[in-house]
């Protein structure tokens, strides 16, 4: 029965047929809600809000934050709740030109070696284990950025890694997505009906949404109101027959099980 149940998914995806109403763990489609950069906001205020509704997050941790080393009590409890804790490196690393704001020569990613970006990253995933005990996670780039110098540093880690969250906007079908590269949606400044129509078009087209914050209610130029944020959170709650809201970890081992199930 398992069997004949494997080969027509099997045959359903072969034939292109695989984006459906139950594409997601039997819903329409995914949502991941990520936040970047440790601040305090997201202990105050977001993992609070997401704990009100029963969703869970991933929040990517620069592993030298003053947020992550004097709360880290707080982040091992956002853990315990089911929250992600992901790996954005231990310094921040982002080249010049491209950041907008001014870098210190040491979190200036020209000034780097491979060695020294792959050593922060592994670094990092000690600090989260100690944390959080767990050895499975995701990555999220600094600035978007993949490349020290000419080479494409997330081949030297990814290995540690379910996946690697990037910043380049657009939705994905299931059997469309680059697990080295999600994409993202950044949000600065957007308003809940701006956010719940990105939702909207994902439970349409059966697609993966994934939003990428940085401040809410502060902490952040990158900045969304606490309000915007909270009728989000509720929509979600509202759509849950629809949605599945998990963590990066989760739906990205999801993505790799449904592939397999194609391979096989
Ligand atoms: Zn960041």
């Amino acid at each position: 029965m398992r069997v004949t149940l494997l080969c027509l998914i099997s045959i359903f995806f072969q034939k292109g047929i695989a984006q459906n109403s139950t594409s997601w763990n039997g819903k329409s489609c995914a949502v991941v809600l990520t936040y970047d950069d440790a601040l305090n906001q997201h202990l105050d205020y977001v993992i609070p809000s997401l704990d009100a509704y029963n969703l869970k997050g991933t929040f990517y941790i620069i592993g030298s934050s003053d947020c992550f080393n004097k709360r880290n009590k707080e982040w091992k409890l956002a853990s315990k709740n089911g929250h992600e804790l992901g790996n954005h490196t231990l310094m921040h690393p982002c080249a010049r030109p491209h950041s907008k704001t001014p870098i210190s020569p040491e979190k200036d990613l020209n000034n780097y070696t491979l060695k020294k970006v792959v050593s922060e990253i592994k670094e990092t995933n000690r600090l989260l284990k100690e944390t959080d005990g767990k050895t499975e996670r995701s990555f999220a780039f600094p600035c978007g950025q993949k490349k020290v110098h000419d080479t494409l540093f997330y081949n030297y880690v990814k290995n540690d890694f379910v996946a690697a969250r990037g910043v380049k906007r657009d939705l994905k079908s299931i059997n469309e997505i680059d697990l080295d590269n999600v994409n993202a949606y950044g949000m600065k400044g957007h308003t809940a009906t701006e956010m719940i129509g990105l939702v909207d078009e994902a439970i349409k087209n059966n697609k993966l949404l994934v939003f990428l914050f940085h401040g809410v209610g502060g902490g952040s130029p990158l900045n969304v109101e606490n309000v915007d944020h909270q009728k989000l959170l509720k929509y979600l709650d509202f759509k849950q027959h629809d949605v599945w809201v998990a963590p990066m970890v989760e739906i990205a081992k999801y993505v790799k099980l449904q592939s397999k199930i194609i391979k096989d």
